[in-house]
This record gives structure tokens, sequence and C-alpha cells, in this order.
């Protein structure tokens, strides 16, 4: 299933055929991109579909909107129901679900207090981040800075803050590299257009502080991994050269899952050879999405699909 052969978008409150869920021309976030988002995966088990960390992404698209000043017309209980809906109507197991909370048409005004608050939920069946597979990717730093803090919300994953993500991957793709890493106003290792970033020197692992990256879920679930395997987390600025100079670097999401970067601005990272620990929580991503660990069950909401 592609994008145009999604069967059911849940909409306003109802699943409707994804031709008749439509928005209007005039809608604000469609001009403006005042908007949010979660990028949300479900994982096929034992004829069973497991929603990864939903209670995590639902909390987040509320701190998205409370900080976007949107206020959700729904309980977070309801847009759970809503994706789980979604899935059943669309009979999908393994899927990329995304949420949107948008703006109505009631203004084009930048003025937006008028304005409706809405829901949207899609779900399909793939959504590939990069083509890397088990050998990882090649990756440059982009020429395009990531959001100061006062100037774009970056706590929030906001519509109109991925017009960044997309400037930099477009030229990443027109230099033939994967995807790029972003660095923050001040120069240091900020993200990838839709990941965060690790590496690691001499057995320890860093990634940069959030000060203006996304609080990814994927990247909390990698601290966790790793505390829990007893490998010391250390969060710090990090500057390009330190990445070249790692034994492993690997970024992380939803969409990205673990993804290991064998090389970067073409200097080879660990001689082009994806290292052992970014094996170990390569591998171990794929088990504890599907509920196959029992010490992380609690990440996985079921849903029975016949
Ligand atoms: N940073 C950005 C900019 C992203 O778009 C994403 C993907 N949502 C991430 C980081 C990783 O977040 P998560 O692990 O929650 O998907």
């Amino acid at each position: 299933m592609s994008l145009s052969n999604i069967k059911k978008i849940w909409i306003g409150g109802e699943l409707k055929a994804s031709n008749d869920a439509l928005v209007h021309c005039a809608t604000n976030t469609l001009h403006y991109g005042l908007g949010v988002f979660e990028g949300i995966r479900s994982y096929s088990h034992n004829s069973s579909s497991y929603i990864f960390r939903l209670d995590d992404h639902i909390a987040r698209l509320f701190d998205s909107a409370l900080i976007m000043n949107m206020n959700i017309p729904y309980t977070q209980d309801e847009v759970k129901q809503a994706i789980k809906d979604t899935l059943l109507a669309n009979n999908l197991r393994e899927a990329y679900i995304k949420p949107m909370v948008y703006l109505g048409s009631e203004t084009l005004s930048l003025d937006t207090r008028e304005s409706s608050v809405n829901l949207m939920v899609l779900a399909w069946d793939a959504y590939n981040y990069a083509d890397g597979g088990n050998k990882g990717i090649a990756m440059n730093i982009s020429s395009f800075t990531r959001h100061h803090v006062n100037v774009s919300m970056t706590k929030a994953k906001a519509n109109g803050n991925y017009l960044n993500s997309q400037l930099a991957l477009r030229e990443a793709k027109n230099c033939n590299v994967d995807d790029v890493f972003l660095l923050d106003t001040e120069g240091y290792v900020c993200e990838a257009t839709g990941a965060n970033v690790f590496m690691i020197k001499n057995g320890v692992l860093y990634t940069p502080p959030l000060s203006n990256c996304l609080n990814g879920i994927t990247r909390q679930t990698i601290i966790t991994l790793a505390q829990d395997k007893g490998v010391k987390v250390v969060s710090k600025r990090l500057t390009r050269d330190e990445l070249y100079i790692a034994d492993e670097v690997f970024i992380t999401g939803t969409a990205a899952e673990v993804l290991p970067v064998y090389q970067i601005d073409s200097r080879y990272i660990n001689n082009g050879n994806i290292g052992e620990l970014s094996q170990f929580f390569m591998q171990e991503y794929q088990l504890l999405v599907r509920g196959r660990v029992p010490q992380y069950i609690d990440w996985n909401s079921k849903v029975n699909i016949t």
C-alpha cells in the first residue's frame, strides 16, 4: 500500500474513505505551517500489531500543541483510540502513523485566535527514512543551520520546523549523500533532518544535549537500552570533527530506527564498518519494538488485527 492506496483516513472525529477526507484550500496550516504532528510506528509479531511507545508519542503531540498555542479538542485517550481505529480500518499491522493537528479555514490571518483546531490520522504501510539498509548511510554536514531556540520552538514537532529539514535533505540528495547533520547556531552538531545523533568513542555513548533538537522517543529508548547494558551515556555538545574520529556513529528516529553512518563528509567512520555497539542497538531495537523483550513490554500497545 502506498500513500495513494490508503483506504480510510480519520478526520474530524470519523473514518472517511480517503477520497472524501478533504481539507479546504483556505486551511490556515497549509498556508503558514502552524500545525503539529507525530510520527509513530506499529510492528507486527505473531498476528498482532504493536504500536511502539504510543503513550509517549501522544504526550509529545499534546506538548507540541501547548507550545504552539493549539487546544486539541480531544483527550489523549481519544487520540489513541483514533489511531487504533485507523489501523483496524486499513487492516494494517506494520504501519507508519501520522496524527496531525491543524488549523481550520476560518481565517487566513496570521492571528489564529479564531481558528478551529482539527485532527487527522493517516496510516500507511511503509516509511523508508533512507536506503542504507544494514550497510548504513553516508552523510554530510549541512550548509543549513538548525533552528535557533528563539526562532522556532524545537521541543515541538511542528509542521513549519520541517521546512529547514526539507531544504537540507534536498541539498543532501543533490550531493549524493543519504542525509545530513545540521549544526546549531553556535556550530555544534544538533540532529539529522528527521533523526537524533549518537556517537561512540572508547565505549562511551555520546549524544548532543536537547537544547535545540527534538526530544526523540527513539533517542530515549537507546539511552535506556545503553544504561541497562551498563554503557556510560554522556549528553554533551559534539563538534563535527568529533564525529569524524568517532568509533561509531548512528542516527535514531521512529522512521530511521537505529541507522548506522559509515561516512561523514567523505571520511570513513570505523573504516566504513558497522561497530559492535551499533549492531547491538540495531538488533535489540528490532526485537523490542515487536514486544519480544519482556523487560520493555510496557512500551508496546497491542492491537488485535485479524
Ligand atoms: N529529530 C527530528 C527533527 C525528527 O523529525 C525526528 C523524528 N520524529 C527525530 C529527531 C526523532 O524522534 P523520534 O525518535 O521520536 O521519532
